[in-house]
C-alpha cells in the first residue's frame, strides 16, 4: 500500500485516483476546481473515443483498453458515459492515415469496416462525399460524456476510499503545498495539471496552451443517431446531436495561445464562418442550420503531441502526467493502469512519454492526432 497525492483531477488524475484507490492505495486527489469544471481540458460535454491512430499500435491498443475500463466505470457508477455511435473516418486517399489505421486495427483484432462513400452517405441525413475515396468505420468507437465521466471517476475514487481536497497547490521539494498552507506528502506525488503543468514546472515541461472552438448546429431529429466522424485531412471532426446539444462540428486547426488562468473567450465569427463552410460542403442540409451553441476550450499541446508521463528529474517520487495534446481524454483509465504498472516494474512506459526536448515533427497533429 502506498500513499499517493495526485494534484489535478482531470481525466488523467481522476482516472489514476480511481485506479489506485481500487488497488488499496491511500489516495488524496487535489484540485482547484470541482470535477469536470469547464476551465479544465477534461470539462465540456463530449469527447471522441476511437482506436484509429494510423500506424501507431501503442496508442491504438491503449484506446481499446481504455474502452473496457470506461465500461467498467459505467457499471460501477451506474452512469451512461460511453455512447457506441461508431466513428467514421473520411478517407481522401486510398493509402493515407485511414488505411494505416485500418491495418493496425485489423492486426489488433479491433472491429473495423470499410465503407464506400455511398454506404457512408446513407448513415447521414445529408452527405456529400465526391472528394472522398472511401470511409473507415470503427463500429465500437463512439463518444464519451466527458464532464460526466470525470465526475464519475472522482466519485468512484472516493467510493473506493480516496480523499478529495479542494485547493490550489504548488510543489515544495518533493511535497505539495496548498494555498491555505497545508503540506501534503506521499510515497508518490503526481502532478496531472493539464494546461497548468508548464507554469508549475517551467524547466521541465513545454506545452502550448491554445484556444479551440466548438460549434453546435440545430439540424433536427434526423441527426440524433448518426456516427461521429473525423475528416482528418481537413482537420475537422464532429458528432451527431447528442443530448440535444446540436450537431457538434469543430474546426481543429491549432488556435491562438490562451493562458490557463484566463477566462475562456466566446467563439469567434471567423471560425464559425470556416466551420459553416465545411458543413455546407460535407453536410449540405446543415448549411443554413441555426447555431444552437458555441464555445471555446483549451488544448495543451506537447511539441510532438505525445503525452508526457515521467518522473521529475530531481524528485523521483514526483511524476508529471499530461500533454494530452487534443487526444488524451479517452486514454485516462488505461493510462492510469500503465502508470501503476510502470511504478511496479511490470511494463515500462514508452520513451516518447519522457521529459526533455521533443522534435516538433511535421505538424502538431503528426504523432498522436487529435480527438
Ligand atoms: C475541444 C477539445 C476537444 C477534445 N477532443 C478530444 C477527443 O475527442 N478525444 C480525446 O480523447 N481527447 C480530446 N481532447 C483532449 C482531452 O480533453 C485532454 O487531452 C484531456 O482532457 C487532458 O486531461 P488532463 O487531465 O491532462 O487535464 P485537465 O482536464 O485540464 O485537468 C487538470 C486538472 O488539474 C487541476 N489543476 C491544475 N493546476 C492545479 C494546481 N496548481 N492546483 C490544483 N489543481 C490544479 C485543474 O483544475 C484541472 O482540473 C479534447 C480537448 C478539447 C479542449
Amino acid at each position: 500500500m502506498e500513499r499517493v497525492v495526485i494534484v489535478g483531477g482531470g481525466t488523467f488524475g481522476a482516472s489514476l485516483a480511481w485506479w489506485l484507490a481500487g488497488r488499496g492505495d491511500e489516495v488524496v486527489l487535489v484540485d482547484q476546481f470541482e470535477p469536470g469544471d469547464v476551465r479544465a481540458t477534461s470539462g465540456g460535454e463530449t469527447r471522441l473515443i476511437r482506436c484509429s491512430h494510423g500506424a501507431d499500435a501503442d496508442y491504438t491498443a491503449m484506446a481499446r483498453r481504455a474502452r473496457t475500463l470506461w465500461k467498467e466505470l459505467e457499471r460501477e457508477s451506474g452512469a451512461e458515459l460511453l455512447l457506441d455511435s461508431g466513428v467514421c473516418w473520411f478517407a481522401h486517399r486510398d493509402d493515407g492515415w485511414e488505411a494505416e489505421s485500418e491495418r493496425t486495427l485489423r492486426a489488433l483484432d479491433i472491429p473495423t469496416e470499410r465503407w464506400s462513400v455511398d454506404e457512408a452517405a446513407r448513415r447521414f441525413p445529408s452527405f456529400r462525399g465526391d472528394d472522398l475515396a472511401w470511409v473507415l468505420h470503427e463500429p465500437e468507437a463512439g463518444v464519451l460524456r466527458a464532464q460526466a465521466a470525470v465526475q464519475a471517476l472522482a466519485k468512484q475514487a472516493q467510493a473506493r476510499g480516496a480523499r478529495s481536497v479542494r485547493g490550489r497547490a504548488h510543489p515544495e521539494g518533493a511535497a505539495v503545498r496548498l494555498d491555505d498552507g497545508t503540506l501534503l506528502e506521499g510515497d508518490r506525488v503526481v502532478w496531472s495539471c493539464g494546461g497548468w503543468l508548464a507554469g508549475l514546472f517551467p524547466e521541465h515541461v513545454k506545452l502550448r496552451v491554445t484556444q479551440q472552438e466548438l460549434f453546435f448546429f440545430d439540424g433536427g431529429d434526423g441527426w440524433r443517431d448518426v456516427p461521429a466522424w473525423v475528416d482528418y485531412d481537413r482537420a475537422t471532426y464532429g458528432t451527431g446531436d447528442l443530448d440535444a446539444l446540436g450537431v457538434k462540428v469543430a474546426w481543429d486547426q491549432e488556435g491562438p495561445a490562451l493562458d490557463p488562468d484566463a477566462d475562456l473567450p466566446p467563439a469567434t465569427a471567423a471560425t464559425e464562418q470556416l466551420t459553416r463552410g465545411y458543413v455546407a460542403d460535407r453536410f449540405p442540409a446543415l448549411a443554413q442550420a441555426p447555431l444552437k451553441g458555441s464555445k471555446c476550450c483549451r488544448y495543451e499541446i506537447s511539441a510532438d503531441s505525445h503525452f508526457i508521463v515521467a518522473p521529475h528529474p530531481e524528485h523521483a517520487s514526483n511524476w508529471i502526467v499530461g500533454g494530452g495534446s487534443g487526444h488524451g481524454f479517452k486514454h485516462g483509465p488505461a493510462m492510469a493502469e500503465r502508470i501503476h504498472a510502470a511504478w511496479h516494474d511490470v511494463t515500462p512506459l514508452p520513451a516518447h512519454f519522457a521529459l526533455g526536448e521533443r522534435s516538433k515533427g511535421a505538424s502538431f497533429r503528426s504523432a498522436g492526432s487529435n480527438f
